[in-house]
């Protein structure tokens, strides 16, 4: 019998039976399962983690593998734990460790991890571990939703790992975790087998966040900040200039903007690294203005940015002690200012227009709500995204939607930039549509300040 159907009862599971006296605390019954447990944690009588870990540690060096490693968390529990109170959620923790209890064939650990989090380390392989998962995860639904314990449908993700030679119990449960991880990454509700591409490119955004961190800290000089020439299609000559960082670690190399900038979203330091940013794009602006004036400088300001009550002012001041003219900068904002606290993104960004800044919406078409952005917000010009500019030769679609928005920007009054021209056919297609403005690198990649004066001088 499968995993999948199989019933509660020990012994109907394709998990070899147990692997010898795991120094078991779990006693199999089908109802009202007592957990034969000393010592351990309160709520669930399970053990804990370091009992986990010292177990799992001796059943591996004993040999006795392949062991799976299961890590199973509930989904949303923080919402019914706030919602039904938490009496109701203990309750909830109480039944899926009897549940798991139960379940778990002969021979298993069960141990509460953290919170909702619970771990099972059996003697299987992945595959069978992966069954095993499924199932638990089935039965813990089941049973929550017959105790009538939420008036939703308790679901669970799940990770699994094995540990197949001699290996590290703590690295074991920690695959298990980087699992459950994708599977939560991946809708929640699903049990994800130990992935390594998943894990490592997981753990390069885990050491991304601490080496921005340091590099923040340091003001680390591999943190820099290039420069890619707007052109006006009417003389053919650079109108602005976007200001865009790049990070060269040495130990993970070239860093892109898109994985950094969203590290940094991700644990609040987008406000002391786009402050750094700022201050870059003006020190680099001090090397080209003069031999390019009056370039307009453009700036990525990340979403999050204008929840800070204090950016507006900042960039205000920066300006100032730079004495640089509010009105040759403009600031470009991607579609997901709506997305959260409207509020307090407009009143950031209505200082800043008052202060006399530009404000350009980038990625234009590509969010779920432009029209309703460029209504709410006093925008001065669009960046029509690259995804329908590089198609314009191949696809009647992206020409009618490029050349939409060139009608729209001009009947609004505002800028139009094309983004990402990589051809000379898609800059001509541009020029025929009467697109007022390009960038791309068929005109110019991004490049340092000092060169940007050279080619501008
Ligand atoms: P974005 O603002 O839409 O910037 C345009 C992106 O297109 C840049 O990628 C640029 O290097 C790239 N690009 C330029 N010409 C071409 C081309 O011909 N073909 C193609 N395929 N791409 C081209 P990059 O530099 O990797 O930046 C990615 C994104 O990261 C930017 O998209 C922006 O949203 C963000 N970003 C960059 N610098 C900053 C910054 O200082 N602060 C913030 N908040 N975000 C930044
Ligand atoms: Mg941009
Ligand atoms: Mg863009």
């Amino acid at each position: 019998m499968t995993m999948g159907s199989c019933s509660a009862s020990r012994g109907s599971t394709s998990i070899p039976p147990g692997c010898g006296n795991w120094g078991l605390r779990v006693e199999h019954q089908d109802t009202n399962p007592e957990l034969t447990l000393t010592g351990h944690d309160e709520l669930t009588g399970l053990i804990g983690r370091g009992a986990l870990f010292k177990q799992l540690q001796a059943r591996i060096d004993a040999g006795a593998l392949p062991i799976s490693v299961i890590f199973l968390e509930l989904d949303h529990f923080s919402v019914f734990n706030d919602s039904l109170g938490y009496p109701a959620g203990d309750e909830m923790l109480r039944v899926v460790a009897r549940r798991l209890a139960v379940e778990v064939p002969q021979g298993a650990i069960v141990a509460r991890f953290d919170g909702d989090q619970f771990v099972v380390a059996v003697c299987a392989d992945l595959a069978n571990g992966v069954r095993l998962a499924r199932h638990l995860a089935e039965r813990i639904s089941a049973k929550i939703e017959a105790e009538r314990l939420s008036g939703l449908h308790v679901t669970c993700s799940v990770g699994v790992s094995v540990a197949e030679s001699a290996s590290d119990a703590m690295e074991v449960v920690q695959r298990a975790d980087l699992a459950l991880c994708q599977a939560k990454r991946g809708g929640r509700n699903r049990v994800c087998p130990y992935d390594e591409v998943f894990a490592a490119s997981r753990l390069r955004q885990q050491r991304l966040v601490v080496e921005l961190e340091r590099a923040l800290d340091s003001r680390d000089p591999a943190i820099n900040m290039l420069f890619q020439p707007i052109y006006s299609l009417e003389d053919d000559r650079p109108c602005a200039v976007e200001a865009l960082a790049r990070w060269d670690h040495p130990q993970l190399g070239a860093v892109s903007p898109g994985e950094f900038i969203a590290a940094a979203e991700r644990t609040g330091k987008i406000h002391s690294l786009g402050a750094q940013l700022f201050r870059l794009a003006i020190l680099g602006r001090q090397v080209w203005h003069a031999a390019g004036s009056p370039l307009l400088l453009n700036i990525n300001v990340s979403p999050l940015q204008l929840h800070n009550p204090d950016f507006a002012h900042q960039l205000l001041d920066l300006l100032a002690e730079f004495e640089v003219p509010t009105a040759h900068i403009a600031c470009e904002i991607t579609e997901s200012i709506l997305l959260d606290d409207d509020q307090r993104s407009l009143r950031t960004v209505r200082t800043l227009t008052d202060g006399g800044l530009r404000l350009v919406l980038d990625d234009f078409g590509t969010g779920y709500a432009s029209l309703d952005t460029l209504m709410r917000y006093q925008f001065a010009g669009v960046k029509v995204d690259q995804r329908f500019v590089r198609d314009l030769e191949v696809s009647a679609t992206a020409r009618a939607i490029v050349r939409s928005a060139v009608t729209l920007a001009r009947e609004l009054g505002l800028t139009c930039t094309a983004e990402g021209v990589e051809s000379d056919g898609v800059l001509n297609i541009l020029r025929d549509l009467g697109c007022p403005s390009v960038q791309g690198r068929r005109l110019c990649e991004p490049v340092y300040a000092e060169n940007l004066r050279r080619m501008l001088a």
